[in-house]
């Protein structure tokens, strides 16, 4: 029988090999924002749609283009996976949600945040034991907390 760590890296080479929601929106109305990790070469651009203003504001659809390593591509992969179609509040809440799975300090998790599904992004959870990574990791996450930010809902 495979071990955990086996199916782990089964998901995320499946994420990289076959990206999910890889592409482009038009921008405006969609928001655009890059990330790139200069450690790796790792290159993300995110277009953000988002439907609705405030409690109600959902995140509508989410591209994303750029290169870069299987643990950069296939965390944007898993993270479109999580966030769309989901209420902007519950976008930030992963997003706080994996930056304290990835041991970084500052995004202490908020009552509630624990209730979030975080699906396939669990196979990331190894990650935090290379340190070098994890800015791989959390590069999509950077780009998407920008492009909510700027989307102002
Ligand atoms: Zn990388």
């Amino acid at each position: 029988m495979p071990g955990l760590e086996d199916l782990y890296r089964e998901i995320i080479l499946d994420h990289y090999r076959t990206p999910r929601n890889r592409g482009e929106l038009e921008s405006p109305p969609a928001i655009e924002t890059r990330g790139h990790n200069p450690l790796c070469g790792d290159e993300i651009t995110l277009y953000l749609l988002v439907d609705g203003e405030g409690d109600d504001a959902i995140v509508s659809d989410v591209k994303i283009g750029g290169q870069g390593c299987s643990i950069s591509q296939s965390s944007a992969s898993m993270m479109t996976q999580a966030v769309i179609g989901k209420p902007v509040s519950q976008a930030y809440a992963l997003i706080r949600r994996f930056k304290t799975m990835m041991g970084i300090e500052g995004y202490d998790e908020q009552p509630g945040d624990a209730d979030v599904a975080m699906g396939d992004l669990e196979a990331l959870q190894g990650v935090v034991k290379f340190p070098v990574r994890i800015k791989c990791a959390v590069l999509g996450w950077n780009t998407l907390a920008e492009a909510l930010d700027r989307a102002g809902v």
